[in-house]
């Protein structure tokens, strides 16, 4: 196991602990996230990503213009999926997903590969499931196609758009 990462993982916490800023119910669930390392050693990079964002915290994220610190919100996400993957090998969405139910009717040879190397496999890359962790179940389009970058694209800077306009 890299005990590096978790290594770093605990110094930036410590740090951002002594700015007295940090929230404490995010700083018990790392700490947990820490102290049974093993349970989290194949999610290399998601540690690093919850590492950066601790980093970067910033209580007021999102209140300037050209702030780039990191919510509390942005962290639980990221939180949020380490324990998700943690817990299963499949897709929580599977059974409300519009996507996965009906977008798939006659174009057999996607639905395969999709479901194989997404829903039914590597479900934290899928951009929809990333939508849904970011933004909430509600504001995932019901036809978004995950595969779609384009499409996948405009909605997440839509997104972002009405979240800073705190609309979400
Ligand atoms: S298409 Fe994406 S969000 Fe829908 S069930 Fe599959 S992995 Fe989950």
């Amino acid at each position: 196991m890299d005990v590096k990462i978790f290594e770093e993982l605990r110094t930036v916490l410590t740090q951002q602990n002594q700015t007295g800023e940090f929230p404490s119910w995010l700083m018990d669930e790392i700490m947990g996230i820490i102290d049974n390392a093993e349970q989290y050693k194949n999610k290399k990079l998601l540690i690093e990503t919850l590492t950066s964002q601790i980093g970067n915290f910033d209580l007021y994220a999102g209140a300037g213009c050209f702030d780039t610190g990191v919510s509390a919100e942005a962290i639980q996400s990221t939180l949020r999926q380490l324990n998700l993957e943690k817990e299963g090998g499949q897709c929580e969405l599977i059974p409300c997903c519009n996507f996965f139910a009906d977008k798939f009717r006659h174009m057999p040879k996607t639905e395969t590969y999709i479901k194989k190397r997404l829903c039914f496999g590597d479900y934290l890359s899928c951009n929809r499931f990333k939508i849904y962790v970011d933004f909430g179940k509600e504001n995932l389009p019901p036809d978004l196609d995950p595969t779609d970058a384009e499409e996948v694209k405009k909605v997440i800077q839509c997104l972002r758009n009405k979240k800073r306009s705190n609309q979400l």
